[in-house]
Parts: structure tokens; C-alpha cells; sequence
């Protein structure tokens, strides 16, 4: 999962990276408001968390300029300002929560995965994604077939993680980079191979009927049978 944090107070930026490192979630934190609009429209964001009080743009500006352009990625609003009208504000914006700091660590993170849940196309339970016979243990990052399991490293988890949200569609090998390597990175699509070679390896290694297929020149996407 990848999520995209905007968050002028660098401190608290820092602290929720790790927070969401922990969870193998990965946080991409921008400092004002502009660059989070503009990082927004990328549309590769699982979720993304918004301070109202920016420098630039505020939060409720991005939320709505996102909507106005037809981006659907969920949006968790985290601010100090806690009376209602900022919440109802907020809300009516086009967010879909809303926080108040100071917050619980343990409630941010629940609701940052039912944010995801709700916009994943695969049947998601509370720490677990299912598709065909697989199921994928997203606390203990295991990779399980009936009664087999496996655990499966950062990267192979986090490129497992994307193709079971997204189970039955196409997900091209540039998504893959972006999202898991981030638009900087130098990551090549050999890299993608091999963990896709890995992962496949151990579907084999249980047992499972599920395949990742190549539609060369395409993506990837799982063949449940
Ligand atoms: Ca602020």
C-alpha cells in the first residue's frame, strides 16, 4: 500500500512515515499544499492525508480541486482544528474521515486501512486480502494456501500486496515502479521481473492455483484458476 501524507509540521511528517514504515506502509510525505495537489493527480495513492493548515494551498482546497477533477483516491483529513463545522467543512469538501490531533497512532492507522479497503476492488478483511485461494496476511506478511504459508520479503510483499488489490485487472509494470519504487527511483522493470519471478516461486511453493500471468508489453495481472 501506498499512501501520500501532506503535513507542514516536519516533525509529525517524520514521526508518521515511520509509524506507517512499521506497517510496511509506504508514505510519501509532502510539506505544502501546492506539491500535494500536484503529487494527488497522480492518482498511484491508496490514500492520502491531509492537514488543513498549509503552506500554499490548504487541505480543504486540495480535497476539492481533487474532486473537481474527477480523482476518487480516499482522503483522511488530519488537522488540529477539531470544532464541528471544520469537521462538516471538511467532509463536505470531499474528504471521506476525518481526525483531530493529537490522535491515537493505532486509530490513524485503522482508518487509513479502511480507507484503503474501501477503494480496493478485492474482498478485504480486516488484516487480510483474498483472491482466489490466496490469502495475504497483511500484519504478519504472510502468504498463505490452505494450510501452507510462507513469509514473503518488503518488496515481494508490497508487489504481492498490489496485485491482490487489484485481483483479476491488469496492473502495468510502470504502476508497479511508481508505486513501489516510488517516481524517483531508478528502479528498472528488471527489477519488477525479478520479484515477480520470486513471488511465483513461492505460489509454487504452496500450492496455490494462482498464477501471476505477463501480458507482455502490458502488466501483470493473477489468474485465480
Ligand atoms: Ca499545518
Amino acid at each position: 500500500m501506498r499512501i501520500m501524507i501532506v503535513e507542514d509540521e516536519r516533525r509529525l511528517a517524520d514521526a508518521l512515515v515511520q509509524i506507517f514504515e512499521r506497517e510496511r506502509i509506504t508514505a510519501d510525505v509532502f510539506y505544502d499544499g501546492d506539491e500535494g495537489l500536484d503529487n494527488a493527480m497522480s492518482e498511484i495513492y491508496d490514500v492520502v492525508v491531509l492537514d488543513i493548515m498549509l503552506p500554499g494551498r490548504d487541505g480543504l482546497s486540495i480535497v476539492r480541486e481533487m474532486r473537481r477533477n474527477g480523482i476518487a483516491t480516499p482522503v483522511l483529513m488530519l488537522t488540529a482544528r477539531g470544532s464541528l463545522s471544520d469537521k462538516v467543512g471538511g467532509l463536505d469538501s470531499g474528504a471521506d474521515d476525518y481526525l483531530t490531533k493529537p490522535f491515537q497512532t493505532d486509530e490513524l492507522l485503522a482508518r487509513v486501512r479502511a480507507l484503503a479497503r474501501r477503494s480496493s476492488n478485492t474482498l478485504v478483511t480486516s488484516d487480510e486480502l483474498s483472491c482466489g485461494d490466496i490469502v495475504l496476511d497483511t500484519a504478519s506478511f504472510e502468504l498463505r494456501c490452505g494450510t501452507s504459508s510462507i513469509k514473503l520479503g518488503r518488496k515481494e510483499y508490497d508487489v504481492m500486496d498490489l496485485l491482490m488489490r487489484n485481483c483479476g485487472a491488469v496492473v502495468s509494470k510502470d504502476m508497479i515502479i511508481t508505486r513501489i519504487w516510488g517516481y524517483d527511483s531508478e528502479a528498472e522493470d528488471n527489477n519488477v521481473e525479478v520479484y515477480i519471478s520470486f513471488l511465483r516461486k513461492k505460489l509454487t511453493f504452496l500450492g496455490s492455483k494462482v498464477s501471476i500471468r505477463t501480458l507482455r508489453g502490458v502488466g501483470y495481472t493473477i489468474d485465480k484458476l
